[in-house]
C-alpha cells in the first residue's frame, strides 16, 4: 500500500463532465452577486450560522455517523442529521457515506475515488464532476439503505439546500441569498474538499498509516475537527478525531452536549494503546 505521492494514471472513464458541472460553477458565479446586493447584518449573521452549524452536520452527519458509525442515534434523529448534512449540497447522504467508506477501503491505490495521487484538483473536486461516480452504490451502505427515509433524501438530494437557499432569502433578502447561503454553501465545499486533497498532501505524520493522509490544526479548526485526518485513518470507528485535549475537535464537543441530553448514544472512544505515535509502540516492541 503506498505512502508515496507516485503519480496514478487515470483510466479514460475518469473525466470531468463539463457541461454536467455547470451548475456547480454558476453557484460559485452567484458569489459575485454581491456586488449588486451589499452585504447586510442579516447576511453575515446568516454566514456564519449557516457555516457553522451546516460544517458540524458534515463531520457529525455524513462523515462520523453514516460513513463510520461512530455513535448511535435514533431513527428521527438520523433523519434530521442527514437532512442537515444535505442541506450542504454535497449530495445525497447514502452516496457520501458510501463514496467514504470506499476511499479509506482503497486509500491512495487505483481504487481510491479520490487520492491526489490522481491529481490534486482531481481530489479536491474532480472526482465529484465525473459521470462515473454520480450513481450511488447502495450495496456498499446497505446498512442505512434499508430506510425508505433515507433512500428517498438520498434520491431527492435537492430538497434540503434549497430549504436552506429559501430560508436565507426569506429572512435575509437577496443579500441573505447570496453571502448567507451561496457564500457559505461553497466555502463548506472547498473546506470539506479539501480533507479529501489538503489533507493528504500537507501537514504532519503522526501514525505511520498505509495511506498519505495527515494533520492539521488550521484545517481541523475550519472543518469542526476533520483536520485530524491523519488519526482518523489510523482509527476510523472513533467519535473524536482530536486525539488529545490539544487537538481541537468541535464536532465532538457538539456530539458530547448532545449525548447529555440523550439524543447520541453510545460513541466510540479511542483505546489507550491506540492513541500512542507509531515510534513509541515501536520501540516497546524491541
Ligand atoms: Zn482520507
Ligand atoms: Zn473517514
Amino acid at each position: 500500500m503506498p505512502k508515496t505521492m507516485t503519480r496514478l494514471t487515470r483510466p479514460a472513464d475518469e473525466r470531468v463532465n463539463w457541461p454536467a458541472s455547470i451548475p456547480f460553477f454558476i453557484a460559485h458565479l452567484a458569489c459575485f452577486a454581491v456586488v449588486f446586493t451589499g452585504i447586510t447584518w442579516t447576511a453575515v449573521w446568516l454566514f456564519v450560522g449557516m457555516f457553522a452549524t451546516r460544517s458540524i452536520f458534515v463531520t457529525a452527519g455524513y462523515h462520523r455517523y453514516f460513513a463510520h458509525r461512530a455513535f448511535k442515534l435514533n431513527r428521527f434523529w438520523q433523519l434530521v442529521f442527514a437532512f442537515q448534512a444535505q442541506a450542504t449540497a454535497q449530495k445525497g447522504v447514502l452516496w457520501w457515506a458510501s463514496n467514504h467508506r470506499d476511499h479509506h477501503r482503497y486509500s491512495d491505490t487505483d481504487a481510491d475515488v479520490h487520492s491526489p495521487r490522481k491529481g490534486f484538483w482531481w481530489s479536491h473536486v474532480g472526482w465529484i464532476l465525473c459521470d462515473k461516480f454520480k450513481p450511488t452504490n447502495y450495496d456498499g451502505i446497505k446498512d442505512f439503505a434499508k430506510f425508505p427515509e433515507l433512500v428517498w433524501l438520498n434520491k431527492h438530494d435537492w430538497v434540503a439546500p434549497w430549504a436552506y437557499g429559501l430560508a436565507a432569502f426569506a429572512i435575509g433578502g437577496w443579500s441573505g441569498l447570496v453571502v448567507g447561503f451561496f457564500w457559505s454553501t461553497v466555502l463548506l465545499w472547498h473546506t470539506t474538499f479539501s480533507i479529501n486533497s489538503v489533507m493528504h498532501v500537507y501537514g504532519s505524520r503522526r501514525y505511520d498509516t498505509p495511506d498519505t493522509s495527515r494533520n492539521s490544526m488550521l484545517l481541523a479548526l475550519l472543518t469542526g475537527g476533520e483536520g485530524w485526518h491523519n488519526n482518523h485513518h489510523h482509527f476510523q470507528a472513533s467519535v473524536r478525531q482530536g486525539f488529545f485535549w490539544w487537538e481541537i475537535d468541535f464536532t465532538f464537543y457538539f456530539l458530547v452536549a448532545l449525548s447529555w441530553i440523550g439524543i447520541v448514544k453510545d460513541m466510540k472512544r479511542v483505546p489507550e494503546r491506540v492513541i500512542r505515535p507509531t515510534e513509541e509502540r515501536d520501540l516497546e516492541r524491541v
